[in-house]
């Protein structure tokens, strides 16, 4: 048996999460909480500098 709780409020769910409209989150507002998280840490990542190192020590 598992039991799922929302990743939010962490509130507990009853009955088959096929049942929830908003799944895996209880409601509409939790689902909104998880999206702005989401978003405000995408933007936190710090970007991978690819190629950008400016190395002169094989400067003839
Ligand atoms: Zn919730």
């Amino acid at each position: 048996m598992t039991k799922v709780s929302c990743p939010i409020c962490e509130k507990k769910m009853p009955g088959p999460h096929i049942e929830w409209p908003d799944y895996p989150f209880c409601s509409p507002k939790c689902r909104k909480i998880d999206l702005g998280r989401w978003l405000g840490e995408s933007y936190r990542v710090p970007a991978e500098e690819q190629g950008s190192r400016e190395e002169d020590s094989n400067s003839e």
